[in-house]
Parts: C-alpha cells; sequence; structure tokens
C-alpha cells in the first residue's frame, strides 16, 4: 500500500490543532486505499502547541512530531519535515486549515491520472486575507517573474502533493535561503496546478508578520535573481547620460544667452543623486554579499530539540 504523508508546520497553532487533527483523521477513515501519516513540525510554538502534539503521537500511532529548538521560521520547519518525511506521497499543507487537508484526494487522483510529480495548489479566491496581502502578493509574483527567468506560479503558496522523486531532489538543495515555493519549480519534473478556493484561517492570526513576509519576499528575489545587481550599470548609465544632457544646457546657456546656472545648485543636485543611487547599490551588493556570508558559515538550516513518535521518544 502507497504511503501518503502530510508534512505540517506549526507555529502557536493550540487554536487550530484539534479542529485540523480531526478533519484530519476524517480524511484518513475515508482514503483507505492509502496508509496516511502526519508529520508534524513544532517550530518553537510558545503556546500549548506543543503539548497537543505530544498527546497526538501517544494516541494516533500514524502521528509524528518534530520538535524544533525554537522558531526557525515556516520556511526551515518545512525543510525540516521534507528531511524527515519518508512517504511514497508527500503533502505540504498549512496547520491552519487554509487549505483543506480533503483536498489531497483529488490531488492525488490529479497526479496518478495524468503522471505527474508534483500537483501545487492554485488559488482561485482567498477568503479572510486582507487587501494589502492580495495586492502586494500580487505585485510581488509579478515582479518576480520578470526577474527571473524561472516561472513561479502565480496564487501558489506551498500547498502541494509532490512525489519521493521531488522530495530527494528537494533535499539535494543545500541553500541557506529558502524560498520554497521557487525551488519546487527550478528542479522541473512534471508538475500542474490544482485550483481551490482558499478558507480565511480556522482561528487565530497570521503567524507570518509583516517582517517574516519581507523576509520571504526578499529572499525570493535575492536566491532566484541577480538582475538587482544590474540595474546598478542600468541606473549608472541613464544617470550619466543626464548629466551630459545638463551639461551641454548649460554650455548653451553660457553661450548663447545671458543666464548662468548657479554652480551650487548644479553641484548639490549632482551629489545627492549620484550619492543616493551609489548608496542603494552599495546596499544591494552589501545584500548579495551578506548572503554568500551566511551561506559559507554551513550552519544546519534547523535544530531538532526531540522528535516524538508514537508511545516512546525515537532519540
Ligand atoms: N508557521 C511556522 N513558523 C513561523 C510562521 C508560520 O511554522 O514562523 C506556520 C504556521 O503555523 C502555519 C503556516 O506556517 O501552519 C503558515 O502560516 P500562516 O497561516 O500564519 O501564514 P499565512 O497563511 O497568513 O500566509
Ligand atoms: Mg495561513
Amino acid at each position: 500500500m502507497n504511503k501518503l504523508e502530510y508534512v505540517i508546520p506549526v507555529y502557536n497553532e493550540e487554536k487550530c490543532l484539534p479542529e485540523l487533527m480531526s478533519r484530519l483523521e476524517n480524511v484518513r477513515n475515508k482514503l483507505t486505499e492509502l496508509d496516511v501519516h502526519i508529520l508534524f513540525i513544532n517550530d518553537g510554538s510558545a503556546d500549548r502547541s506543543r503539548e497537543q502534539l505530544i498527546e497526538f503521537t501517544r494516541r494516533y500511532d500514524y502521528v509524528r512530531v518534530i520538535d524544533l529548538s525554537r522558531n526557525f521560521g515556516h520556511q526551515y520547519a518545512l525543510t525540516a519535515g521534507l528531511d524527515f518525511c519518508d512517504a511514497d506521497y508527500i503533502c505540504i499543507i498549512d496547520g491552519d486549515m487554509q487549505d483543506p487537508p480533503e483536498l489531497v484526494s483529488e490531488m492525488l487522483a490529479k497526479l496518478q491520472k495524468e503522471s505527474l510529480n508534483i500537483v501545487y495548489g492554485k488559488r482561485r479566491q482567498r477568503q479572510g486575507e486582507t487587501l494589502f496581502k492580495k495586492v502586494t502578493a500580487n505585485a510581488y509574483y509579478r515582479l518576480l517573474n520578470r526577474m527571473c527567468q524561472l516561472e513561479i506560479p502565480r496564487d501558489t503558496g506551498d500547498f502541494r502533493l509532490i512525489d519521493r522523486k521531488v522530495v530527494d531532489a528537494l533535499r539535494e538543495m543545500k541553500e541557506t535561503h529558502r524560498f520554497i515555493r521557487g525551488m519546487v519549480p527550478w528542479l522541473g519534473f512534471k508538475s500542474a496546478p490544482f485550483l481551490y478556493d482558499r478558507d480565511a484561517r480556522f482561528a487565530g492570526d497570521t503567524k507570518y508578520t509583516l517582517r517574516k513576509m519581507l523576509r520571504l519576499a526578499f529572499d525570493g528575489m535575492f536566491s532566484f535573481s541577480r538582475k538587482p545587481l544590474r540595474v546598478a550599470s542600468y541606473v549608472g548609465v541613464v544617470v550619466a547620460l543626464g548629466g551630459f544632457v545638463g551639461l551641454a544646457y548649460m554650455i548653451f546657456l553660457k553661450l548663447f544667452t545671458d543666464d548662468v546656472v548657479p554652480g551650487i545648485t548644479v553641484i548639490l543636485t549632482a551629489i545627492s543623486i549620484l550619492g543616493g543611487v551609489q548608496l542603494l547599490m552599495l546596499g544591494v551588493v552589501g545584500e548579495y554579499l551578506g548572503r554568500v556570508f551566511e551561506q559559507t558559515k554551513q550552519r544546519p538550516l534547523y535544530i531538532i530539540d526531540n522528535i516524538y513518535a508514537g508511545e516512546s521518544d525515537e532519540r
């Protein structure tokens, strides 16, 4: 019998977990042709999530929990899950039930019927998300797709069903800055979207603070595109051209009219434009350099405190 495993990162989801577990139990009871397992990753929750998850492992022998040593962030929690899952099919899904876990049977049917390796959830509608989030997400993915060669599907998060081959390939990608929704399309393989309506979060607030969202956005941008570096050259050309035009104009004024542009204005304008552009570009170069620095340290991507499976701890 084929094994299917849900990989679910959890960060302070105590209000969602009991409902999530009962929904997953229902799915398991319906999907009898598969051996369904669940791998939770506790990403350093500060509420009762950890205790709830450990309790699940005592009650259900098909539940495992990786307990990370602190909050590493969604993408790292997912990475830990992908490193430890051992099923034939893996479903990556959030713990807040925005992506209905029941859809996995339809996704699997599509994957098998069309002999695909990846079926990714594409949002037809997004309930309960702020206009700000929708607008910024839309603009960001447009920009990202212009900047990198790779086509990263829009309206797609990390909710997807992937097979063993894809997981094995993902494990080979050791990059420190992880943007999994870009890494999976980078791998290639046969993939297709699965349209679904994204529900509102079941309970609690989003765990993606503006800061975490920006970090993810920058990781996507700087990990998948080198174009920001090239912006320096473009801006340099434009500024230099502007300078030449200005210079020609001033010479013209001096030679053929009685007007003269005051020197101090010209100098101050030139200094501030060039200074601003140079600082900005230094920041961009620094961004890449900082990422090289992080990568060369070769630190582990996450630290595990404990693994819980069935009655006894594995470690
Ligand atoms: N999450 C996590 N670590 C974090 C932030 C989020 O493991 O630092 C988990 C969270 O518990 C949820 C999933 O990642 O299962 C997606 O987070 P959330 O639903 O808050 O993001 P949104 O849907 O609002 O983008
Ligand atoms: Mg959510």
